[in-house]
């Protein structure tokens, strides 16, 4: 699928990318910046609006070619910010294994919200006179976790725990040269 044109000799212009992260332990994040000396090449061809690394944390309200989100959908903050993702991306990544199938957060499928909450906030061996914590910003972990797609549509889907830097590289250049990206050989990875 052909994104954008790019007539021979003219510069390319900026694409916009927004990333958030969702339940996840922000591994992805990491393995973005793996990429190392790249990124500084790839940033004078990207502009990156908004991450939860950067100041401005939404994407903007005009929109980006690509939205990126990390980890599975775990609570009702999450559908808000993969809903918000997908409204303002034109095209949609779900990045690393929580994202694309719900990863280790979906562990957590196996037991009641009572049993999850008050294991980690209540009788947690390091957590003295424990409370669960309420609060607007965390929300309500919803029944069970779930893949991104399971609430959005998603249209590439980086697996690995994290996704290679050049997995990520090569997506990102994919779609700078106007072509939807494809993830094969080396670029998939399910560790
Ligand atoms: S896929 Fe792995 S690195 Fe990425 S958020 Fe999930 S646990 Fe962390």
């Amino acid at each position: 699928m052909i994104l954008a044109s790019h007539p021979e000799g003219e510069a390319m212009s900026k694409i916009k990318i927004a990333t958030d992260w969702l339940g996840g332990c922000s591994g992805c994040h990491m393995s973005l910046l793996d990429i190392d000396e790249r990124l500084l090449n790839l940033l004078e061809l990207v502009e990156l609006t908004s991450s939860p690394i950067t100041d401005l944390k939404q994407p903007p309200e005009e929109g980006v070619t690509a939205g990126i989100l990390e980890g599975a959908v775990n609570t009702t903050v999450n559908i808000e910010t993969a809903k918000r993702m997908r409204e303002r991306s034109q095209y949609l990544i779900a990045l690393g294994d929580c994202a694309v199938f719900g990863g280790i957060v979906t562990m957590r499928n196996a037991f009641s919200l009572t049993e999850l909450l008050e294991r980690a906030y209540v009788d947690a061996e390091s957590v003295v006179e424990g409370k669960v914590p309420e609060s607007k910003e965390l929300g309500k972990l919803i029944h069970r976790a779930c893949p991104v797609n399971q609430i959005v549509d998603v249209d590439v889907y980086l697996p690995g725990c994290p996704p290679p830097a050049d997995a990520i590289h090569h997506a990102l250049s994919e779609l700078l040269e106007g072509r939807m990206p494809a993830m094969t050989g080396d670029h998939l990875r399910y560790d």
